[in-house]
């Protein structure tokens, strides 16, 4: 499998730096409110591609951090009266309903930075204690120290958002009050504020700056060289950069014989509206609002409907096409598994040369979306291959008389790809009203061969005002809600 590399503009094989399992990081939300359909692409694209590592038959270690103490976190808390703790268990619990909606799993590792203090601390002081970091006061009457990276000691700084340090430089914010050596050096602990939350340190009291959470977690679950890197375009600078800068120069400290980060740097482009990017403080489509329209299959599909590196614009339109799209896989699934109830209890004949011939070409779509996704993860070319097969099994099915054997096996292929795209139909809430109408269903077959056609029409119309729709066919009727 290739993918492309922002670090070095090129489609790379992707091959397990330990020869068995892929390690790779995404960075996580910062849990002070609900995701929107933007952020959603990150954790649903780079979930997928962890699914469809694991098709392939890797091993994958996924960790996606949540950012748990942050300016945004201590803001929403304020406002709420509430602790920066309590934002992020309620956002981190509604983080996984979401996601769930999503058919995003939860990741082999889902690290609190708030939980690896220690951790941080520790990497913290080996980048002090090597010159690569230095520690100032940002207020004379206090004992707490604001400890900054010196950019310009990291030799490759800029090497993954492609930038020139120089130009870095002349484009730098200086501010008056800068109690940096560097425009360009940033945080990686900060002296406590009135009313925030602290750890004790080597430098007094503070918290960690936002990068050096992601080296630290990524480092602790992952080891100092990972595989693949994830996160959305936005991140790349100066987020990932400076995490590439602290973890690097760690690396080096250490004396690690390959001080590289991460081998592979993913990145998503954003989702637009109206040609602006989506952002959680700006223009706002939170995945829980956008779902009771839509349901969460639809924003699924819209999202891997694109290729993750093409930027997509949301919008009523593309939304109806999306929700269409997954009734039509849905369609697919129910007819297939109506026409092998139907097969089981007439009775079959054995599959036919036909037939063989057909599964043979279900078996080509299957190749043609292994190919697309293995090439830069190309899931668009991927759906477009499912949208053939379909058709191709809808085509099939046109067909009143066929084997019992052709159509398992037509529902076998269908389903694992479904399946892998995660849009087979989910177990339904009311497996109990499934029964009971069922039921109906039956006893209205049983008035109809009775020809007792008032009771059979009355079944219809009752289940009707139920918002049940039923569907008389060569092969019997069957039912599906409005
Ligand atoms: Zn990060």
């Amino acid at each position: 499998m290739k993918l492309y590399n922002t670090m070095t503009k090129q489609y790379e094989e992707l091959v397990p730096l330990d020869g068995e399992t892929i390690k790779m990081y995404a960075c996580g939300p910062t849990v002070y409110d609900y995701f929107h359909v933007g952020n959603a692409r990150c954790f649903v694209v780079f979930d997928f591609l962890r699914r469809y590592l694991e098709y392939r038959g890797y091993k994958v270690n996924f960790t996606q951090n949540f950012t748990d103490i942050d300016d945004k976190m201590i803001k929403r808390a304020n406002e709420e009266g509430t602790t920066v703790k309590d934002v992020a268990e309620k956002y981190i619990a509604e983080y996984f309903t979401d996601a769930k909606g999503l058919g995003v799993r939860p990741a082999t590792n889902h690290p609190r930075a708030t939980e690896n203090i220690d951790e941080i601390i520790d990497i913290v002081k080996t980048l002090v204690d090597s010159g690569y970091a230095y520690a100032v006061k940002p207020d004379d009457s206090k004992d707490d120290y604001d400890v900054y990276f010196r950019t310009r000691k990291f030799k490759g700084y800029g090497k993954l958002s492609h930038k020139d340090i120089d130009d870095l430089i002349s484009g730098a914010r200086i501010d008056v009050a800068d109690i940096k050596e560097d425009p360009l050096d940033f945080a990686v602990w900060k002296a406590t504020k009135p009313g925030e939350p602290y750890w004790a340190s080597p430098w007094g009291n503070g918290r960690p700056g936002w990068h050096i959470e992601c080296s630290a977690m990524s480092k602790k679950y992952l080891g100092n060289n990972i595989d693949i890197h994830a996160g959305g375009e936005d991140l790349a600078f100066p987020h990932h950069e400076n995490e590439i800068a602290q973890s690097e120069s760690y690396n080096d400290c250490k004396g690690c014989a390959d001080t590289t980060f991460t081998k592979m740097w993913l990145h998503n482009a954003y989702i637009l509206t109206d040609g602006q990017k989506m952002s959680k403080s700006g223009i706002s489509f939170k995945v829980r609002d956008v779902a009771k329209v839509y349901g969460y299959e639809a924003i699924r599909f819209f999202i891997i409907s694109a290729h993750y590196r093409s930027p997509v614009n949301y919008c009523v339109e593309a939304m109806n096409q999306a929700k269409a799209s997954v009734e039509r896989f849905h369609t697919c699934e129910d007819n297939l598994n109506f026409r092998i109830k139907v097969a089981k209890e007439m009775g079959t004949r054995n599959i036919n040369d036909e037939e063989l011939k057909l599964l043979e070409g279900f078996a080509g779509r299957k190749t043609q979306m292994c190919e697309a996704l293995d090439y830069d993860f190309n899931t668009a070319d991927g759906i477009a291959a499912i949208f053939e097969l379909t058709r191709d099994i809808n085509k099939a099915l046109s067909n009143e008389d066929l084997s019992l054997e052709f159509l398992e096996k037509a529902k076998e292929i269908y389903m694992e790809l479904i399946t892998l795209f995660g849009f087979e139909i989910k177990a339904s809430e009311n497996a109990d009203e499934d029964a009971e109408i069922d039921a109906l269903v039956a006893q209205r077959a049983e008035a109809k061969k009775a020809k007792d056609w008032a009771t059979a029409d009355k079944i219809r119309d009752d289940l009707k005002a139920r918002g049940i729709v039923i569907e008389d066919t060569p092969q019997g009727a069957k039912w599906k809600r409005a």
